[in-house]
């Protein structure tokens, strides 16, 4: 019987899935408080311009630093907030810690530009863009703010965002489009937003290595980047052959494991301070096979 029962408990709280072991009811409660006890942290990942070989800007990522759970990704609490309604606090959190951090940075001359993602949710509302507009002009100079919004949020409701999206840009904030790839875009709406940026999904970067397909579908979506005017990044660059075939298609930014990891702020700055971070194998390309 209690075999049974374990059994049978240990499904619904299989510690090894990590949606069950952060048990929804909880959750909700320590989200609240990792807002007010400052549990959350924000990583930087460096992209580097394909060309140049510079440190131009970064993304900042969240983890929440759980006093008895350890580490929590946010591959698994930003969605849940989404699905709860409870995104809005941390975007407003994280985009206030960018924004300060750019501050104490300009002290020391590093002029990164920060990408911050955010969600529909977030993007269709115009008090949020409010909130920007307020927090834009406390920073002052140091703003130099991008957000980020995945594909499948820009093409949930294209028209009721484009008005937000188009204020967003006359307050001077960079727009990209993240996870390229994997949503529905429709190219008549891609080509009416306002946004700077395009972000290949890493899932198709990532595989450029064993499919050829996957090498051609990122070549075209550069050409429609580029097309669209919009600069091109690739997410997920872990080799140095697929920055090379990159380079070679003309990417014009690229980020991923291969140049760093998300990195605290101040061990950002030591590797900036390292630089440059062009691979040494990155010659001039002569491959004529991508
Ligand atoms: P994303 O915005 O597409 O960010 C890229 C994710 O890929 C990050 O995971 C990054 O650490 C990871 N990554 C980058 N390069 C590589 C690589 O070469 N190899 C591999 N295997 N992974 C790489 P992370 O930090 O776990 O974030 C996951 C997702 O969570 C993000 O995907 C984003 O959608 C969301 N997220 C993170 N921070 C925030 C935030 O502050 N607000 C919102 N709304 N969402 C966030
Ligand atoms: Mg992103
Ligand atoms: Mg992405
Ligand atoms: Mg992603």
């Amino acid at each position: 019987f209690f075999a049974k029962r374990d059994r049978e408990s240990s499904v619904l709280y299989d510690p090894s899935r990590e949606e069950n072991r952060l048990s929804q009811f909880t959750l909700l409660g320590d989200l609240r408080e990792a807002l007010s006890e400052n549990h959350l942290v924000v990583y930087y990942q460096p992209k580097i311009n394909v060309s140049t070989g510079l440190v131009g800007a970064a993304e900042a990522l969240v983890r929440w630093q759980h006093p008895s759970r350890g580490w929590i990704s946010p591959g698994l609490f930003i969605p849940f907030a989404e699905k709860t309604g409870k995104l809005r606090g941390i975007t407003e959190w994280v985009l206030c810690e960018v924004l300060r951090q750019q501050v104490e940075w300009q002290k020391i001359n590093v002029n990164l530009r920060i990408s911050v993602n955010v969600g529909v949710s977030d993007v269709e509302d115009a008090q949020f863009v409010d909130f920007v507009e307020e927090q834009l002009s406390k920073a002052g100079s140091a703003a130099n703010l991008c957000l980020e919004i995945t594909e499948t949020g820009v093409m949930h409701k294209p028209d009721a965002m484009l008005q937000n999206l188009a204020r967003l840009r006359r307050l001077g904030v960079k727009l990209s489009i993240d996870d390229f790839g994997t949503g529905y875009s429709s190219f008549a709406y891609l080509a009416k937003m306002p946004v700077n940026e395009l972000k290949i999904d890493q899932v198709f970067v990532m595989s450029m290595n064993s499919t050829f397909e996957s090498v051609s579908i990122v070549r075209s979506m550069i050409e429609i980047g580029h097309i669209l005017g919009l600069k091109v990044v690739a997410e997920g660059v872990e080799t140095i052959g697929i920055w090379q075939a990159l380079a070679v298609m003309g990417c014009d930014e690229v980020q991923g494991y291969l140049i760093a990891k998300p990195m605290a702020s101040q061990v950002l700055l030591d590797w900036l301070a390292e630089g440059p971070h062009q691979p040494a194998e990155l010659t001039p390309p002569s491959m004529s096979n991508f």
